[in-house]
């Protein structure tokens, strides 16, 4: 019998996810025995896709959009940092069976930003676009660590009030619209919006980015992203896409999952185009 277990992430759609790459070079890398595969899971098929997978012998699934939130309701319990982010992007099948959600998002970008950029973020002004899924997994990390200031703004301000209402007791969060930020610039700004998917940018006031500010944008694609582009042409000092912390999220999930993190230098090379 194979002792091959099987992993899996589930979105919709998922063709595109680099996910199963990433996992394959960090079993090959470390001698973990593991499958991992890319599974289309419509909406309305989630519980059946998850129970189905697990009933198989699955061990543990990513999971991306659109089903971060909604797979909330069908753990058996939550990491403290998926019950503050909302949001869940790896489940563990534990020992008993009983199924556990995380949330890697947080912690993958910190490192990114941390250890691979080297950015000491204690230091910075620090100005999150956007209030989503995402937003609420990277804001709880990016407030431990107390910088000198945190802002969070969006097109929705409800939804910026209420993350920062949220996160009171972990650290000061400053809850803002976009017309509201046209007084200053920030060290980094990091763009949490999806709206780079469908090729745009929200009207940003460009007085965010000063001669010394660095722009992170979440998402990633094989050119500059419209967030990215839209940074160089108000001159910032430097750019990086979400590469860096599609990339840790995952070692943080291996890690879960197996017990021991890959080195996640030189996996960005060898990811298909
Ligand atoms: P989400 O929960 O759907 O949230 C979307 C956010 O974008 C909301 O704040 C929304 O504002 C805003 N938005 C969307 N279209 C907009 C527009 N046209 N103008 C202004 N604001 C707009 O999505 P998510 O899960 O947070 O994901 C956000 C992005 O992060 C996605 O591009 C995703 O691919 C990326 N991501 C990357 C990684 C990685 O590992 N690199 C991990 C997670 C997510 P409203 O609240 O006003 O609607």
């Amino acid at each position: 019998m194979s002792n091959t277990e099987q992993y899996a992430v589930i979105g919709h759609p998922i063709e595109h996810s680099k996910s199963p790459v990433i996992h394959r070079l960090f079993a090959e890398q470390t001698g973990e025995s593991i499958s991992y595969e890319a599974i289309d899971v419509p909406p309305d098929e989630l519980n059946t896709a998850i129970t189905r997978f697990i009933a198989l012998g699955g061990r543990g699934l990513n999971v991306t959009v659109p089903h971060k939130q909604n797979v909330l309701e069908l753990m058996d319990s939550l990491s403290e940092r998926a019950e503050l982010a909302g949001a869940v992007n790896t489940i563990i099948r534990e020992e008993d069976g009983e199924l556990r959600g995380d949330n890697t998002d947080g912690v993958g970008l910190i490192a990114d930003l941390r250890d691979n950029i080297r950015l000491e973020l204690e230091d910075m002004e620090i100005l999150v676009l956007g209030a989503g899924g995402a937003a609420r997994g990277i804001l709880p990390m990016l407030a431990e660590l107390r910088p000198d200031e945190l802002v969070v703004a969006n097109r929705t301000l409800e939804r910026a009030l209420k993350i920062a209402d949220d996160l009171a007791d972990i650290g000061r969060i400053k809850g803002r619209a976009y017309e509201e930020l046209e007084t200053k610039s920030f060290d980094l700004v990091i763009n949490a919006t999806s709206a780079g998917l469908a090729g745009n940018v929200p009207p940003f006031p460009a007085s965010i980015i000063g001669p010394n500010t660095v722009c992170y944008d979440l998402s990633y694609s094989m050119r500059d992203t419209p967030f990215v582009a839209w940074a160089k042409e108000h001159s910032c000092k430097t750019t990086y896409q979400g590469w860096g912390m599609l990339i840790e999220q995952a070692a943080e999930s291996f890690l879960l999952w197996r017990g021991i993190r890959p080195t996640t230098a030189g996996v960005r090379d060898r990811l298909p185009n």
